[in-house]
């Protein structure tokens, strides 16, 4: 039997990227609490986790307290795709703001190192291409997208102040646009909404022109940089940006979903949604320095995996 090596606990674990990452820590032999209250996330995506003998799955709100003994907390809860958190606005400003001082709380009480899923809107509508983790921003603080963007920013501070005030060690991440398998099929989401159109013959949905960018990166990728990033000296706080610098625009990925499905779609133009970033890439040099890592896994092939998965799972 495998030795175990650390007890760590997974909030929003029964999500998209949360799934993958209790998979790859049972995997190198941890023991891991997934802690979920189904929002967004989904026992399918953790059921053949299930039967594993260091795995647990907990039903509970971060937005209320919780106790529990562990080594190390990755706090990924909170709804991800936009259709989402705006549906319930002031829930999305509580699970980041409320969620984080009560993981950060548990964090301090049993001296746990924590690392927080920030995310690339936090630079907003950037006005520095490609974005680097010094950028502070450009941030509608009163927009339809801000109970995601200024609950993530905010969550961030709450992280660096109970890292000067109390020495909580923490580790804060900003994602950038991630794919792949169990990425809910109907969360709105670009790259599973153009995949399931694509596979059913539908339009494709392009909002805009198509001519805003986003720099997609495969979840095994962003895995490994978030477990290397919890691997860090304790004086390694970050942000540090984990996304992959290949930046697309909407419409080429649309072509790029035809033609790696042999779909008949056609494109159709939709009003853009207030707010939307024109262009995003990340600048991942202080990845590269202080994780040694960089994404391995290109586009056309992180597509081909997923749009398998939406086949066959669909
Ligand atoms: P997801 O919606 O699939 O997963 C989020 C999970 O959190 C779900 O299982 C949901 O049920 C759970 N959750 C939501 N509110 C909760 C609450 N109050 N208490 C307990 N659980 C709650 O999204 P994802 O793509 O897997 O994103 C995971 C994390 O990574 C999120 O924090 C997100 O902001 C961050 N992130 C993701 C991306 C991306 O492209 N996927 C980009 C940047 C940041
Ligand atoms: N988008 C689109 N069609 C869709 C869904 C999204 O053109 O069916 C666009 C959206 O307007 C945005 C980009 O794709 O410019 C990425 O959207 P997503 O919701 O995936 O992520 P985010 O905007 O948070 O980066």
């Amino acid at each position: 039997m495998k030795r175990i090596t650390k007890k760590i606990l997974v909030t929003g674990g029964a999500g998209f990227v949360g799934s993958h990452l209790c998979e790859r820590l049972l995997k190198e032999g941890n023991e891991v609490i997934c802690l979920d209250n189904y929002y967004t996330g989904s026992k399918r995506n953790i059921i053949h986790l299930l039967n594993h003998p260091y795995f647990e799955l907990i039903r509970h709100d971060i937005t209320s307290p919780y106790f529990i003994e562990v080594d190390e907390i990755y706090n990924l809860a909170c709804p991800a795709s936009p259709v989402h958190y705006q549906f319930n606005p002031i829930k999305t400003v509580k699970t980041s703001v409320m969620g984080s001082v009560n993981m950060l709380g548990l964090a301090k009480r049993i001296h746990a190192k924590i690392l927080q899923a920030s995310t690339s809107e936090v630079y907003g509508d950037p006005d520095i291409h490609p974005q680097p983790e010094s950028y502070w921003g450009n941030v509608n603080p009163i927009g339809r997208r801000s109970c995601y963007d200024e609950g993530k920013r905010c969550a961030e501070t709450l992280f660096m102040d109970y890292y000067y005030q109390n020495k909580v060690r923490v580790k804060i991440v900003r994602i950038f646009n991630t794919y792949g398998p169990k990425m809910h099929p109907n969360d709105g989401r670009v790259v599973s909404n153009f995949i399931m159109q694509a596979l059913r013959n539908e339009d494709i949905t392009i909002y805009g022109d198509g001519s805003q960018t986003r720099s997609f990166q495969y979840v095994d990728d962003l895995i490994e940089g978030m477990i290397k990033m919890m691997a860090t000296p304790d004086d390694v706080t970050g942000p540090i940006n984990i996304g992959n610098p290949n930046e697309f625009t909407i419409l080429q990925l649309a072509h790029e979903v035809i033609r790696l499905t042999g779909s008949k779609s056609k494109l159709i133009h939709k009003p853009l949604p207030a707010d939307d970033p024109t262009q995003r890439q990340p600048d991942i040099t202080r990845a590269k320095n202080i994780l040694n890592w960089q994404p391995t896994i290109q586009l056309e092939d992180g597509l081909i995996k997923t749009i398998n998965y939406f086949k066959t799972h669909v």
